[in-house]
């Protein structure tokens, strides 16, 4: 697909999630209030235009810093939390005034990784996320910083916008931030900028390399987290547009017209709802170290996990939690909802499926992990020890 086309299918999407980070609505720690215009304005044109729209919004933490009349976004994760909950209700203000300008209504919707970690939690959030729009209101998602606990959770908006788009099934994310788009090196204060890179087909090690030689270098929350969401968005089936909240009519030149703005990350094939969930929203509980003749059987065969290739498992874990199994070597293959707990699975290393039974006393099947609950994630490049991923 060349830019023009990949473009028009930018066009030809419907289903949009708009991300805004908390570095464009915010300038020197103040909000930029012109920014709720702006997006109110665009996003209530998308809409006349019979395009559906759900708004991701960061910037309750910055909200509540300046509320409390504090110098910066507080340092304790604590103080972070009390930031979130005073200034949610001044981020939402804002955006409901600025709508209402555009007879736009709006919804707050707060989630959390542990609440949409849960399949029947997830699903309801789809449900009630499908019938706001179908009531022709402008969900405003954000993570319930308040209370989602500090070791498992999104962390940073892009990942969020991502899950969102794979729960509504949506065709475009476009993460509005304060940089152009990618470049092909990391851009140098006082230098000139390298150049932009127009579009993406696979973020691949070649893309991660252009951000300036190892993905980690622009630190959490930075590109990374926006590599993390574009791929993820791509195994929804989605395009990815990253550009800068600076660039005046931003959405409507994106998304109406077309128009060649900051880099286009093409839509990859779909991985059905369901897997998308158990590889990129659940977290996994435990680790499975499969001997290479299991890791063969998974990827090359499509079989279910049987217990005789484990070698090791690690993690504390219940029976249908996720699990994430990797290569002696360390690096994750495949996710999937474990069929036993963690002290069943451990017993049953190395066993032969006749053995089931004798090494535990009861049996609730071969499969330690069913073809069906399993989905091969080889190739989405997680960072190491896929437990502590965020
Ligand atoms: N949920 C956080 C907030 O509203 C922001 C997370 C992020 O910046 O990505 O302030």
């Amino acid at each position: 697909m060349n830019n023009q086309e990949a473009r028009k299918a930018v066009v030809d999407s419907r289903r949009i999630v708009v991300k805004i980070g908390s570095s464009s609505l915010t300038e020197n720690g103040n909000i930029r209030d012109e920014i709720f215009t702006d997006l109110a304005r665009q996003i209530s044109a998308l809409k006349s235009a019979g395009r559906e729209v759900i708004l991701v919004s960061s910037g309750a933490v910055a909200a509540g810093s300046r509320a409390l009349g504090w110098e910066n976004a507080g340092n304790s994760v604590r103080e972070k939390q009390a930031a979130a909950a005073v200034g949610q209700i001044h981020l939402m203000e804002s955006y409901r005034r600025e709508f209402e300008k555009f007879d736009t209504s709006i919804a707050q919707v707060l989630v959390t990784r542990t609440g949409l970690d849960d399949r029947e939690r997830f699903i309801n959030a789809r449900h009630t996320l499908l019938h706001l729009l179908e009531l022709g209101v402008v969900p405003v998602v954000n993570e319930n910083d308040a209370v989602s606990p500090e070791e498992i959770r999104f962390g940073d908006n892009d990942n969020l916008s991502a899950t969102v788009l794979n729960l509504v099934s949506a065709d475009l994310l476009i993460i509005l931030t304060d940089v152009d788009g990618l470049h092909v090196a990391k851009p140098e204060e006082g230098q000139s900028k390298p150049a932009l890179i127009e579009i993406v087909d696979a973020i691949d090690e070649g893309v991660e390399a252009a951000c300036g030689g190892s993905i980690s270098t622009f630190g959490s929350g930075g590109m990374v987290t926006k590599l993390e969401a574009a791929r993820s968005a791509r195994h929804s089936g989605a395009a990815t547009v990253l550009c800068s909240s600076h660039e005046p009519d931003v959405l409507l030149r994106v998304a109406s017209e077309g128009e060649n703005l900051g880099t286009l990350f093409l839509a990859g094939t779909k991985l059905k709802s369901r897997k998308h969930w158990l590889a990129f929203t659940t977290h996994p509980r435990g680790t499975l170290t499969l001997d290479d003749g299991a890791v063969k059987a998974l990827l090359s065969n499509g079989n279910s996990l049987l217990p005789p290739g484990i070698s090791k498992v690690q993690g504390e874990f219940g029976v249908g939690d996720t699990v994430s199994c990797v290569d002696i070597k360390g690096s994750e293959i495949a996710r999937g909802l474990i069929g036993y707990d963690a002290a069943a699975a451990r017993l049953l290393v190395g066993a032969s499926t006749q053995e089931i039974e004798q090494r535990l006393g009861y049996s609730t099947g071969d499969e330690i992990i069913h073809r069906d609950d399993l989905v091969l994630t080889r190739d989405f490049n997680f960072q190491s020890d896929p437990t502590k991923r965020k």
